[in-house]
């Protein structure tokens, strides 16, 4: 099909009302700055999904970030966003207010020259991520292992895809087919959806982030709809198996754990915790299982499983905007109900 016929085809379906999610906060970010919604037909809903790390990174988290941050001798270091996301309390920019040592690094590997310089001092970074970052976490460890660099550890806060499509499926999800995660997949390879296409009858559509891509991958699932069918439409990054290098990596220094996720609890098996045998660079991981909402009406755990859009939170956009953020979905330029926000979707 051309380009023309997919956005006419798009507009124009009339057939059964169908619920599409996608779970990867940049899916969420490209639908909206290519004005996607607009031009699908009323029958046709598009779902933000759980596919933004730091919004389902839970509040004992982030307040283990802010104790470490202020214990002597520490620092902790962390990707922009996470700095900002509310924790039981505070944030940890509310806590270097109050002297906390917080540093934020581009890439983990970076956090390695800082602690050869500075041997007293122990770093932590903050590991929060999908498959897509995991591999750079694996690495970080291969480097410290192989350097003996012992002044580093990782609180990890790492998450795995289809675990958590498995449970929104399992909990009632009014969902007709998924956007599967461009950059998760490949990691994990388009294979890794073919069970869950399976279990629940329904088809996976691996997309790219232009325009036209989510289009072509969206036109795809529309007409496979009740069909157990994972399509790759981002075939010139992923393949079918996925990067066998890195699995193997996470692997080596990663295990399976059950994961809590903000807003939706415990999803088994849904996270990746540093084997027993490196647990020396665990900054106190597995401890971490409490979730507290700062502001009680905060929507997220719905508009994460796809039962409300961010707009109808009664909060958006009057208590809860960018700059005064009320929940974590609101928090990272990723996050949903962000995304909405700036986009001025309804
Ligand atoms: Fe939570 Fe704010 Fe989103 Fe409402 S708009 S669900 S308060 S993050």
């Amino acid at each position: 099909m051309k380009l023309d016929e997919i956005k006419e085809f798009l507009s124009g379906y009339d057939g059964p009302e169908i619920n599409i999610m996608e779970v990867c906060g940049s899916h969420t970010g490209a639908i909206a700055k290519n004005g996607i919604p607009g031009m699908l037909s009323d029958k046709i809903h598009l779902l933000s999904g759980p596919g933004c790390p730091v919004c389902v990174t839970p509040s004992s988290y982030v307040d283990r970030l802010i104790e470490l941050s202020l214990t002597p001798g520490t620092v902790v270091a962390t990707f922009g966003d996470l700095i900002r996301v509310p924790g039981s309390e505070r944030s940890l920019s509310e806590a270097k207010g109050e002297g906390a040592r917080v540093i934020m690094l581009y890439s983990p590997l970076d956090i390695l020259a800082l602690a050869e310089k500075e041997p007293q001092t122990t770093f932590v970074f903050a590991a929060v991520g999908f498959e897509t970052t995991t591999p750079v976490y694996a690495l970080l460890m291969d480097q410290l292992v192989s350097r003996g660099v012992n002044n580093v550890k990782l609180l990890t806060a790492i998450k795995t895809m289809p675990e958590v499509i498995d449970y929104l499926m399992a909990n009632g999800a009014e969902i007709s087919g998924f956007l599967a995660p461009g950059h998760v997949s490949v990691v994990t390879g388009a294979d890794a959806f073919k069970p869950l296409a399976d279990k629940y009858q329904m088809p996976f559509a691996v997309a790219g982030f232009k325009g036209t891509e989510l289009l072509v991958a969206l036109a795809g699932l529309v007409k496979q709809i009740g069909c157990p069918k994972v399509m790759n439409f981002y075939p010139q990054v992923v393949t079918a198996s996925g990067n066998q290098k890195a699995l193997a990596l996470i692997d080596r220094y990663f295990e399976p754990v059950d994961a809590v996720w903000r807003g939706l609890g415990t999803v088994a098996g849904s996270g990746r915790v540093l084997r027993a045998e490196f647990s020396r660079f665990d900054a106190g991981s597995a401890a971490l299982s409490e979730d507290v909402k700062v502001n009680k009406a905060c929507c997220c755990d719905r508009v994460l499983m796809g039962r409300m859009k961010p707009t109808e939170c009664p909060l958006f956009g009057k208590v809860c905007t960018p700059i005064k953020p009320q929940g974590a979905c609101m928090v990272s330029t990723e996050g949903s109900c962000h995304s909405w926000f700036v986009n001025h979707r309804t």
